[in-house]
């Protein structure tokens, strides 16, 4: 039992963005050799079944829950995967596997963990627009389910001010429609109506939309859970062609920014 238990492994795991290419090799060997997959059920879906792999599908709000049953059955000497969408360290279950981690059994910390990157929203939208964080950036979750939107609202007007191109995950969702108008509110003034913004929307599979449009022209609307936002920096150029557009950010600068 002990010999068994000492053959436990985990593996956080992301999946990328959506489509089965874009799964890194390693996550796809560390799926092939699991016992157990936890992660949210859309997550979970999108590993294929197979004998002697079971899947445990849970809620969304369950993070915490969900890391320790990945730990508990760790320690029980399974071989886990905890999968995410992207990259696990980005917005997802990485973080929740160390809280539970730090805050749980001491003997947990013995186990054989292992964090496999993925390919996160922001890389493979910003790939399909050309290079739009081609110079510095920062990435901002717009839910407050976790932290209050007061300081949200301070990151994005600090990010405008030190002239970042920004990502922006989870900008909109039934439960708060009304957080991401303000944040496009709080942008237009800080960053001006011209400035480009991007929605990408399911990059990477079959349902994928991407718009580039301005501040001043941008609805709340135009984003939803699927979609991951991008706003230029005051360098960020638009190349027209005849099917869609580049967007780009030019990898050097010069003065203070806008
Ligand atoms: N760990 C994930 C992010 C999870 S948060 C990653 O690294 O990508 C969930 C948010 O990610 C969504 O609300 C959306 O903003 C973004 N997202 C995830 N998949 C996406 C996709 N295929 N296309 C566009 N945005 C996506």
């Amino acid at each position: 039992m002990r010999e068994t238990a000492m053959n436990g492994w985990l593996k956080i795991a992301g999946l990328g963005p959506g489509d089965a290419s874009l799964v890194t090799p390693e996550a796809s060997a560390a799926l092939a050799e699991a016992t157990d997959v936890v992660g949210y059920g859309p997550y979970v879906e999108r590993v294929p079944p197979r004998p002697g792999l079971t899947r445990h599908g849970s809620d969304n709000r369950e993070e915490i829950r969900r890391a320790e049953q990945a730990l508990r059955m760790t320690a029980e000497g399974r071989r886990v995967v905890v999968v995410s969408s992207g990259d696990p360290g980005v917005f997802a279950m990485g973080a929740a596997v160390f809280e539970a981690l730090e805050a749980g059994e001491p003997a947990w910390r013995a186990l054989d963990i292992q964090v496999l990157p993925g390919i996160s929203a922001m890389l493979a939208a910003s790939a399909r627009l050309g290079a739009p964080l081609g110079h510095d950036f920062c990435c901002i979750n717009l839910s407050d389910n976790l932290k209050p939107w007061a300081l949200i609202e301070k990151r994005l007007r600090l990010a405008a001010e030190a002239d970042f191109a920004m990502a922006f995950y989870n900008p909109r969702s039934r439960a708060r429609p009304a957080g991401f108008a303000r944040a496009l509110r709080v942008l237009r003034e800080a960053c001006g109506p011209g400035r480009p913004i991007v929605f990408a929307r399911a990059i990477a599979t079959p349902e994928e939309a991407v718009r580039v449009t301005t501040l001043g022209e941008a609805e709340p609307e135009m984003a939803d859970m699927r979609t991951l936002v991008m706003v230029g920096s005051s360098l960020t150029r638009r190349i027209a062609r005849e099917e869609g557009e580049w967007v780009y950010t030019p990898r050097s600068a010069s003065g203070a920014g806008s």
